[in-house]
């Protein structure tokens, strides 16, 4: 029977195991140093803020590995012995090692978070926020801390001020662009996002580096900004993204980039040997996509993959529609398909924000047929498999505004914005209605 080992027990290293399990019989075994057993990476906040254990985050019971024949081990692999199969693993609680062979091995080993070599990013008091032991750290860190300072302005960094307001400590959030998230967002809901991180009482600084944390002791007492200016603090957020996790593979033949390099079936250039989630690097992107994807669906997606191509026939990769989700403070926030910072040459975007300004929805658009090419949606939650359609049918900005209703996954919510949508739409593109097809009926529809 075939032996295949997964390192890394995250999203998509267990979509592998469940995948693989639900094909064949093969001997699985899953690997990971974190955690004994899966858990959601995205609910970590949540812990920190007290509304959920950390039991809470584990998707599956304890007995599903058993069940499921998927051995789990909770150790580190410390070397790769790519040409005989075998890994050298330490067990945790002891330092041992040992060694496993596999038939197949799957890398799933995630992501690090990035540190620029700042001076005094190794005090006590400074850290990211990736795995589980950062949490544990940041327990540990923020204990009794009054005012913290972030480094960065994704996606992490907002969680992690949400954490910290959550126990009413002074955040002063330090972001290098004009606007915040805006390599991302478009410049509207960039604003719109800065408004509501200030709302939230933290002290946003645009257009601010950081030069240097200072010491107090063994322990971060302040840091230095490239314009001179001097901030006390106990504690440090380093939140400027991530990287893969590649490190361990430098002096081994297995050939990485920015990322484990994957062709378009997530094999590495080694026989028998896979990568998939947050550590890969695909030498040719699925069109429209980027090398490195770190989020949680295509990891997933790219589980499946792998499990499809081990079990029964050999299958590529096809991530589909773009998306991705995730919440800044009270807005909740979903994208599809391309929304890119700048709007291309050869396309058009419409914005609608509500006059409270915490919701609003963005479409993008060619200019020639019209036809929806992303959605960028705040505040309200729009139906995933509607929104693929949409973008997968090439479906007209009229089309889509006139069956927006479809798309709500809380119509009662909904019916509230979705007329204020369309006025805005129809005041800014009234030579437009006229070019679109379908509007008559729209019009009937929304306003008859
Ligand atoms: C705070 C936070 C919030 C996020 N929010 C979102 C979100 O809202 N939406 C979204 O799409 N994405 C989000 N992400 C990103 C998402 O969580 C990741 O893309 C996803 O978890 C990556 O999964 P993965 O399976 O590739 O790797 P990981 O989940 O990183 O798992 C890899 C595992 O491999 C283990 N490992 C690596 N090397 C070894 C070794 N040598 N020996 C033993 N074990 C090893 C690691 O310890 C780790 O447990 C968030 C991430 C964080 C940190």
């Amino acid at each position: 029977m075939k032996h295949v080992v997964i390192l890394g027990n995250g999203i998509s290293g267990i979509t592998a195991a469940r995948y693989i399990r639900k094909y064949s019989d093969y001997r699985i075994t899953v690997i990971s140093a974190e955690t004994e057993h899966f858990f959601s990476r995205t609910a970590l906040m949540y812990i920190y803020m007290g509304h959920m254990k950390y039991e809470h985050t584990k998707p599956y019971e304890d007995y599903f590995w058993e069940k499921n024949r998927i051995e789990l081990r909770h150790a580190w692999v410390q070397a790769f012995d790519f040409a005989n199969k075998t890994l050298t693993l330490t067990e945790q609680g002891t330092d041992v090692p040992g060694t496993l062979t596999y038939d197949i091995l799957i890398l799933g080993v995630g992501s690090v978070s990035n540190r620029f070599g700042w001076p005094g990013q190794d005090l006590e008091g400074v850290q990211g926020l990736y795995n589980y032991q950062d949490l544990e750290a940041m327990e540990a860190n923020s204990e009794g801390v009054e005012r913290a300072v972030i480094v960065g302005g994704g996606l992490i960094g907002i969680e992690m001020a949400e954490m910290l307001r959550t126990r009413d400590i002074a955040v002063t959030m330090l972001v290098r662009e004009k606007e915040f998230w805006d390599a991302v967002l478009q410049v509207e809901e960039a604003k719109m996002i800065g408004r509501h991180i200030r709302e939230h009482g933290v002290d946003l600084r645009l257009v601010t580096e950081l030069e240097e944390i200072t010491a107090q002791g063994e322990r971060v007492g302040g840091v230095v900004m490239k314009n001179g200016e001097k901030l006390d603090c106990q504690f440090v957020g380093l939140t400027v993204g991530v990287s893969p996790n590649i490190e361990q593979f430098r002096d081994t033949e297995l050939e990485t980039e920015k990322g484990i390099l994957v062709n378009r079936f997530l094999e590495t250039n080694l026989p028998d040997v896979y990568a998939i989630g947050d550590c890969v690097q695909h030498r040719e992107p699925p069109e429209g996509r980027k090398p490195v994807e770190q989020i949680w669906y295509t990891g997933r997606i790219m589980g499946e993959t792998v499990a499809r191509s081990i079990c029964q026939a050999k299958t590529q990769y096809q991530p589909g529609v773009f998306f991705n989700s995730a919440k800044f403070f009270d807005i909740e926030y979903q994208t599809y398909g391309q929304v890119p910072a700048q709007v291309p040459a050869g396309f058009q975007t419409f914005y609608w924000e509500h006059a409270e300004g915490r919701i609003a929805l963005r479409i993008n658009y060619r200019s020639g047929n019209e036809a929806v090419t992303g959605i960028n949606a705040f505040g309200m939650r729009l139906r995933h498999e509607v929104c693929e359609k949409w973008i997968k049918g090439k479906k007209s900005v009229g089309y889509m505004l006139s069956h927006l209703r479809d798309a709500h996954f809380d119509p009662e919510f909904f019916k509230r914005h979705e007329k204020a949508i369309v006025r805005a739409f129809n005041k800014t593109h009234h030579d437009h209605t006229i070019r679109l097809g379908g509007r008559p009926a729209f019009w009937e529809k929304v306003f008859g």
